[in-house]
């Protein structure tokens, strides 16, 4: 079953169930300017969950492109290391405004999965977990739906809990907020991974496959919930990881979509082992780069740009590593647009303008790369610690135009880290000489490059990666 099949077939399927079908609303999220893209199917029922807004259905089913890069959810550092995170991805979901709650979120879930007539996917291989103290969702699923205890969890709100899991969302620190229940399928002994739940929960055997919020509770600032009046649904499922399930292939990369892409990828770069995990990477970032520029979004160094710039630069990087000489990500726009156009048409009415702009940061970038490249190659021969110097990042950063992720994502790639106080020591001092050069009407680029290197126009935005120095140090 073709990915755009399943995408059709879970709207049919809702529509049914008497939902309205709801278009994908922007990257670039219109109500909500705390948040940097669009990362969810609710982003843009927000006001309609809140009861700020209402609408003339209570049912919304949609098909919601999604970037997690950046901000609260980013995935970017995911992408080349799980089979399961992209950076752009789309979301299945359907949606009750104070309509129904638990018991037809549920029983949908299982019809649309498990039915012959739907996806049939054989309910033995579906796990399901369920908030820790909600009985109510455990029964419906053990005792109505027929789910055996072995398969299903209890997860808490990872507070104070051993494992990542969090079953528990909520829309900020106040408002809307209740259980979850997930539905996992099990990729099968040959992978690695244990139950969710589990220390190993991490690997990749056992995938999340779709997340049912039940908006039941309103928190008030003081942590005080009362129940919602009326309770409401989110749902969310990753549209690559079932087409993985329903294309019987263990990865999101091995779909039809992405192998399509990935082919065409080999192919302009002239490569020919089709594993490589540089192409997965590079087929990722194409379908982010392409949308957001198609949502408005130009590369820039702040705020949403500078993520779009961040990620451009990350796929120049990854073909680079695959020998490319010559401008190729923008060429990845026609075979995006072939693969996905019937579904995003603006995907094809702006193709040229997307390659444009695309290029443009390529072109600006590959002055630098290759020098960039050289320098961290040399600095790295010497190098007596499994760290990257902090000045070094900082030049890469200031001289070379190479965002600190991009620098560590390198670094991982060879299993070493980077010195991020040292960098932003450099970065401190570079902001003094700033203050006082200012005053001479110095380029500090210039001041700052060696003889004979070609000088990378330098960020005016400092701010920024220091941002992504945290987002760094978080995961660490
Ligand atoms: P995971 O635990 O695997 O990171 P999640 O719990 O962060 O997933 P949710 O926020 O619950 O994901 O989003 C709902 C659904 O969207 C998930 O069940 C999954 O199918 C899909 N999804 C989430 N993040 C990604 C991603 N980065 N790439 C592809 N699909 C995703
Ligand atoms: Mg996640
Ligand atoms: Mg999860
Ligand atoms: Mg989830």
């Amino acid at each position: 079953m073709k990915s755009a099949a399943i995408r059709e077939a879970f709207i049919r399927y809702f529509e049914g169930k008497g939902h309205t079908h709801v278009a994908s609303s922007s990257l670039v999220p219109g109500n909500d300017p705390t948040l940097l893209f669009t990362n969810a199917g609710m982003v843009q029922f927000k006001d309609a969950f809140l009861g700020r807004e209402k609408r003339n259905y209570v049912r919304a089913v949609s098909s919601q492109r999604c970037v997690r890069a950046g901000g609260k959810h980013n995935d970017l550092e995911n992408v080349g290391y799980t089979a399961r995170h992209h950076t752009f991805f789309e979301m299945l979901g359907n949606f009750s405004f104070g309509d129904y709650f638990k018991r037809d979120a549920i029983t949908f879930a299982w019809e649309f999965l498990t039915s012959p007539e739907w996806m049939a996917i054989p309910a033995e291989k579906l796990w399901v977990t369920v908030y820790a103290d909600d009985d109510e969702a455990y029964q419906i699923w053990h005792q109505e739906v027929g789910v055996p205890a072995e398969r299903m969890v209890r997860i808490g709100d990872n507070k104070g809990e051993k494992y990542a899991s969090d079953n528990f969302w909520s829309m900020g620190d106040t408002g809307p907020c209740g259980p979850c229940t997930e539905i996992f399928y099990d990729h099968g002994e040959d992978v690695f991974g244990g139950p969710p739940g589990s220390p190993d929960e991490d690997g990749d055997r056992y995938i999340e496959i779709w997340n049912n919020v039940f908006m039941q509770f309103n928190r008030d600032a003081d942590g005080t919930m009362t129940a919602l009046p009326a309770p409401s649904v989110d749902t969310g499922m990753g549209l690559e990881r079932i087409s993985a399930v329903m294309q019987h292939v263990h990865s999101n990369y091995e779909i039809d979509l992405f192998q399509n892409l990935i082919t065409a990828t080999a192919k302009i770069l002239n490569v020919s082992d089709l594993e490589h995990t540089s192409l997965r990477v590079i087929a990722d970032h194409i379908r982010s780069c392409a949308f957001l520029v198609s949502d408005g979004v130009m590369p820039s160094n702040e705020g949403r740009g500078y993520v779009l710039r961040r990620i451009i630069r990350r796929a120049a990087r990854h073909g680079n590593k695959l020998g490319a000489d010559v401008a190729f990500f923008h060429k990845l726009v026609a075979p995006l647009a072939l693969e996905m156009g019937e579904t995003y048409p603006e995907l094809v009415t702006r193709q040229a303008q997307i390659e444009k702009v695309l290029l443009q940061e390529e072109e600006q970038f590959a002055k630098t790369l290759e020098q960039g490249m050289k320098i961290l190659e040399q600095s790295l021969e010497g190098l007596n610690t499994q760290q990257i110097p902090g000045e070094i990042v900082f030049r890469l950063y200031d001289t070379y135009g190479f965002p600190v992720d991009l620098t560590a994502d390198i670094a991982r790639e060879k299993d070493l880290s980077l010195d991020l106080d040292g960098f932003e020591t450099a970065m401190e001092a570079q902001r003094t000489r700033a203050r006082s050069a200012s005053n001479f009407k110095v380029e500090l680029s210039d001041e700052l490059a060696l003889e004979g290197e070609t000088v990378f126009n330098g960020y005016t935005e400092l701010a920024e990666d220091v941002t992504v120095t945290a987002i760094l140090r978080d995961g660490e």
